[in-house]
């Protein structure tokens, strides 16, 4: 198993469950991939790469975490608290009549209806866009979600507040650049389906911690993670039925490779693989993947700012507010991170002006930033951070079966239909698995059941 991402693990992981024995190889010296955490030099604090939430909908990571023995270390919350400059609020969620809840999607309409983020023109817009979504979409619409709006006449508050803010950046790109189906997906998921799926989770621990879990499951069971290995390169022996693996520490042998890397990595390998029918067309794919950046400022300030653990921040370059010494309780201090979706021009500011803005931004929400005295702080770019999910991109993910024999594929990029996401990583390492124990001759099924739309929903 190459890569020691979201993806290698949770293939490792069911893998070991279903008795075979995995080496685990991962480039770097711990595990999570993108999703992880370290200590940072400048502030000699643990930063996780980014915030990471996932949501009641992705049954492969929940699946995942309850295998590894970590699913309790995730904190939910259906809530969303809307905050614009200056500071009146509007909270987003679900809401109940009486004990019982609404039934979906009706469930999140009443916060919606009394949201001061929105006038009564956005709210009517974003009314009519949900009915309209309710309708299924063509899987292989070639509308892009900028498009769309624009035909159901979403005025520029929809727009801006929600659509930009709360959809583009779950998919972490712009607008024009999301094709429909994946955004329609994330309507769904997030507000129509039932409550729960729509519900926030955020890790309690710094995600290396929590994707420690992964390596021990797989000790326990006789398999092995090697760390700090690259893998450079991979040879097939058609008589032993075997693969070589070129490490810098000695060829490592296996009868089967799954190679669950990002795309540009994966890209990289293919010169380095064997030559096989596919292995163009499987490069010629990648070549249509675009990478989209995610930037983080994390914060620490003598004192609290703000009694809340999370806030999505309206009009502004800085999108979401994750208070880290509410939300990881054993950290202490007062830690803030903020986070910039999708935003290039803002990836693309030199750091000290970057903080600047961030800090001048963040003080237009919580006052009390004002008085508050910055320690330390650290900017994190991920110019790399996710793939774009633009119309047609269904074309260019491939499927766990690669071109190559007893070699499969994961990686959030392949085709899972999810969009640049743990749960996509998940989902295309529990297909990867299956594929691998189908070559054995095993059916074995690892991919979790999507969650079941509740109330109305039942009926679309
Ligand atoms: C800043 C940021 C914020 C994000 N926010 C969210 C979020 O809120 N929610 C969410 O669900 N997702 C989020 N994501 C996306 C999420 O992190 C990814 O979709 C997911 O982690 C991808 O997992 P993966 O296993 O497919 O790939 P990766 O995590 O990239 O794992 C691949 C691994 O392969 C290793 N590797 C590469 N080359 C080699 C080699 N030659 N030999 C050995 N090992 C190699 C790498 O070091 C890496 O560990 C975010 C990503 C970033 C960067």
């Amino acid at each position: 198993m190459i890569g020691g991402g979201v993806a290698g693990m949770s293939a490792a992981c069911a893998l070991a469950e279903a008795g075979l024995r995995v080496q685990l190889v991962e480039r770097r010296v711990y595990l999570g991939g993108r999703a992880s955490s370290y200590v940072h030099p400048g502030v000699n604090e643990v930063i996780d790469n980014c915030q990471h939430v996932l949501f009641g909908c992705c049954t492969n990571l929940v699946g995942f975490y309850k295998r590894i023995g970590v699913a309790e270390r995730i904190h939910w919350t259906s809530e969303m608290t809307m905050i614009e400059p200056g500071g009146r609020r509007s909270r987003l969620g679900p809401s109940k009549l009486g004990s019982w809840g609404l039934p979906a999607p009706l469930h999140g309409l009443p916060k919606l209806l009394s949201a001061h983020a929105f006038s009564f023109a956005d709210k009517f817009a974003l009314a009519r866009a949900f009915a309209a979504l309710m309708r299924p979409v063509a899987a292989d619409s070639c509308e892009s979600l900028g498009a769309w709006l624009r035909r159901h006449g979403q005025t520029q508050g929809a727009t801006e507040r929600f659509w930009r803010l709360v959809i583009a950046s779950a998919l972490n790109a712009d607008i024009d650049s999301i094709a429909l189906p994946y955004a329609a997906k994330v309507i769904r998921e997030l507000f129509m389906n039932s409550a729960f799926a729509g519900s926030m989770g955020m890790s309690t621990v710094p995600l290396s911690e929590l994707y420690g879990g992964a390596a021990e499951f797989l000790r326990r069971r006789g398999s092995e993670v090697l760390l700090n290995t690259n893998i450079e390169r991979a040879e097939w022996d058609e008589k032993t039925s075997q693969w070589t693996l070129a490490t810098r520490n000695g060829p490592l042998v296996s009868d089967f490779l799954v190679i669950a890397l990002p795309f540009e990595a994966t890209r990289k390998l293919i010169p380095h693989m064997p030559a096989a029918e596919g292995a163009d067309a499987l490069a010629g794919k990648i070549e249509r993947h675009e990478h989209w950046p995610i930037c983080s400022v994390h914060l620490w300030f003598d004192r609290e700012i703000t009694e809340l653990d999370h806030a999505v921040l309206l009009d502004r370059e800085i999108h979401w507010m994750y208070n880290q010494s509410r939300l990881q309780a054993g950290r202490g201090g007062h830690y803030i991170e903020l986070v910039v979706s999708a935003t290039r021009a803002f990836a693309a500011l030199p750091r000290e002006e970057a903080i600047r803005q961030a800090l001048t931004e963040l003080a237009e929400f919580f006052p009390r930033v004002k008085e508050a005295k910055l320690e330390k702080v650290v900017l994190v770019k991920e110019v790399r951070a996710t793939f774009g999910v633009p119309p047609g991109i269904d074309a260019a993910r491939p499927t766990a079966v690669s071109p190559w024999p007893n070699c499969f594929l994961a990686g959030d990029w392949t085709a899972t239909g999810w969009p640049s996401t743990m749960e996509s990583a998940a989902r295309s390492g529990h297909l990867a698995a299956e594929a691998v124990c189908l070559t054995e001759g095993a059916t074995r099924t690892f991919l979790e059941a999507d969650l079941k739309p509740e109330g109305l929903m039942r009926l679309v």
